[in-house]
C-alpha cells in the first residue's frame, strides 16, 4: 500500500465527495480534483450527453473549475473511478494532454484510486507523474 500524504488524501476525498455528482448515462461515475496555485482544491465530475463525445471529463471539469477561480497552474491531481468497474483507474489521452497543459511541472502527481460503498480503497492506489503517463506530451 502506498504511503498517502496530507495533500494526496485530502484530493482523494474531495475526488470521491465529486464523484457522487457525476451525470453518467451509460458510463462509469468519477470524480477528480485538483490543488492549484492558490492552495485551494476544484472538483470535478464526469457530465455524460447523448451526443457522442459532447460530454467532459472529470480530469477537465475539474481543472476548467480552478481555471474559473483564476488559476492556470495545477499542483496535483486525484481521480477517482467507481469500483463497479474493472477498467484501472487512469485519465483518458485527452485529458492526460490537458493536466500537461496546465501542470506546474513534468513531475506533476496524478493520484489514482478506486472507490466501493463510499470508501477509497487504499490498497489499490498508485501514482504516477504526468511525464510516465504521457512521455510525448505535444508541447508549445
Ligand atoms: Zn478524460
Amino acid at each position: 500500500m502506498i504511503e498517502l500524504d496530507e495533500c494526496e488524501n485530502r484530493l482523494l476525498q474531495a475526488a470521491l465527495k465529486a464523484m457522487g455528482s457525476a451525470y453518467v448515462l451509460w458510463g462509469i461515475k468519477v470524480g477528480a480534483a485538483v490543488v492549484a496555485e492558490d492552495g485551494c482544491v476544484y472538483e470535478g465530475c464526469n457530465v455524460e450527453s447523448w451526443v457522442s463525445g459532447l460530454g467532459t471529463c472529470a480530469e477537465r471539469c475539474a481543472i476548467n473549475h480552478a481555471v474559473l477561480h483564476g488559476n492556470r497552474c495545477i499542483k496535483e491531481i486525484a481521480v477517482v473511478m467507481d469500483a463497479k468497474n474493472d477498467a484501472e483507474p487512469r485519465p483518458c489521452g485527452a485529458c492526460l494532454q490537458y493536466i500537461y497543459d496546465f501542470a506546474q511541472s513534468a513531475r506533476l502527481k496524478i493520484v489514482m484510486a478506486k472507490a466501493e460503498k463510499g470508501k477509497i480503497l487504499l490498497e489499490k492506489v498508485r501514482i504516477k507523474t504526468i511525464e510516465e503517463l504521457l512521455p510525448l506530451a505535444y508541447r508549445k
